[in-house]
């Protein structure tokens, strides 16, 4: 807690405790429908919201967990967190390290079909060690220690990772994309998407990192981001509409961004028209999952069918084409083929089937990315206009903001939990039409004019 703060919370427990008590009401237990008056929050927040894309992502679950979290800085105990985090950021690291050992090989990633399935594992396990070797992961260096625990614990790291590797191997070699960038931080680049304008003198400065962006090698230009999960993390577009899941599409317009700068490319007329889903291939998830938390290993096709990425695909036979070569032939769609690296299918008449895939066309991808960024621009307004509301989001009776909020105990839960205090976030209420989300095509080319003036 800053000291201002620190001091203002002595002054009023000692000097004033009637009114300590009604702040501190306020803070912990108030009826949840309280607002900040804006010059409070303010004070809070600041003019200009800095943060990743979970801080609205948190907003999004419920204001009162985001103002607990990023108003009053309050933190959950560490401890608690330790371990899983350091899995997550020792899995990150290595398939970092080791897509930039892929991509010195002779023909990059694409030059593993001519190797042996050794130089894979070797590679894989130097980005183990690599990763370990590391200071700034906490905790990593001593599962080097000679101890029968860290030995069984990092044999099944070893084994996810080699099991990972071997994966994201094949998923590559089943489409000409390259992998061209690894932990991407879109921050340090100053792309145009990082900083979002609230108003003349507020805004928002995201700041993240792209796990791993494919390209392709040929023209015409196309991309698609990679984000690694170790949790059970599903895409969906009922999170994306409410704000839940904004991630992904905050990575492919940083992405697509990146990528036109590193190759010099001003917006064409397509992109001027049609935004930059006209080279966006897809966004998507891959789960890093545990051969070890399976009762029975499945077989290898399996396992590729159970880790393929996990997300939103442009639904163009050329964008199909470059991420898995064998649903296209002569140009079309192959009858009854599935995908086993996009979730992506075809029916026997040759057409997409809705059922098992999740597509899109090149102007809906840039209607989704529009909408993700117009959603961020009123969570940032209504976080400086000072709402705070108790407002925990529930999907299912197993499925609540709640359920995972780390402030449930400070927060009296009872009161959430009430029906009626949460906001049902139902799939009948989301638009099948992914265009009718925004705004309009004539309001979007409105602010463009103004933006430009
Ligand atoms: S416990 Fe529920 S109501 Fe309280 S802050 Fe967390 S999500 Fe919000």
């Amino acid at each position: 807690m800053p000291i201002l703060w620190k001091s203002l919370f002595s002054y009023y427990k000692e000097k004033q405790p009637k009114k300590w008590k009604q702040l501190l009401f306020c803070a912990f237990g108030g009826n949840g429908k309280a607002q900040l008056p804006k010059n409070i929050a303010r004070l809070l927040y600041g003019k200009d919201l800095y943060g990743s894309v979970t801080r609205f992502e948190q907003y999004a679950a419920c204001q009162y967990a985001h103002f607990l979290a990023y108003g009053l800085r309050l933190r959950e105990r560490q401890e608690f967190m330790l371990r899983s985090i350091d899995i997550g950021n020792v899995f990150h690291k290595a398939l970092c390290i080791f897509g930039e050992k892929a991509s010195k090989l002779e023909g990059g990633w694409h030059g593993f079909s001519q190797q042996e399935e050794e130089v894979r594992i070797r590679l894989t396990e130097e980005s183990l060690i690599e990763t370990l070797q590391e200071e700034r992961i906490p905790g990593a260096k001593e599962l080097l220690n000679d101890t029968a625990r860290n030995y069984h614990f990092l044999e099944r790291i070893r084994k996810m990772l080699q099991k990972t590797t071997e994966i994201l191997v094949y998923q590559v070699l089943k489409g000409t994309m390259e992998p061209s960038g690894y932990e991407i931080n879109f921050s340090k680049m100053k792309l145009p998407s990082t900083k979002i304008l609230l108003s003349e003198q507020e805004s928002i400065h995201l700041h993240g990192q792209i796990d791993r962006l494919d390209q392709t090698k040929q023209e015409p230009l196309a991309i698609r981001v990679v984000d690694y999960k170790t949790g059970k993390k599903e895409f969906s577009l009922l999170d994306v509409y409410y704000g839940l899941q904004m991630q992904l599409m905050i990575y492919l317009r940083a992405g697509m961004e990146s990528a036109m700068q590193k190759e010099g490319m001003e917006d064409t007329e397509e992109t001027k028209e049609n935004g930059l889903g006209t080279y966006t291939a897809g966004a998507y998830y891959y789960r890093i999952d545990d051969p070890f938390a399976k009762e029975k290993e499945p077989e290898e096709n399996a396992w590729r069918d159970q880790l393929k990425l996990d997300g939103i695909s442009n639904k163009k036979e050329t964008m199909v084409s470059i991420q898995d070569q064998d649903m296209v032939i002569d140009g079309k769609f192959r009858a009854s083929a599935s995908s086993d690296v996009i979730p992506f299918a075809v029916t026997s008449k040759s057409e997409i089937d809705s059922r098992s895939s999740l597509i899109a066309d090149s102007e809906e991808l840039s209607d989704l990315m529009d909408y993700v960024q117009d959603t961020m621009v009123r969570f940032g307004k209504e976080i400086l206009d000072g709402k705070m509301e108790k407002n925990p989001y529930k999907k299912s009776a197993e499925d609540t903001a709640c359920q995972y909020c780390n402030y449930k105990e400070m927060c009296n839960p009872k009161d959430p939990m009430q029906e009626g205090t949460f906001r049902i976030l139902s799939k009948q209420n989301v638009p099948e039409d992914i265009s009718t989300w925004g705004k309009t095509k004539e309001e979007k080319k409105e602010d463009k004019k103004e933006g430009e003036e």
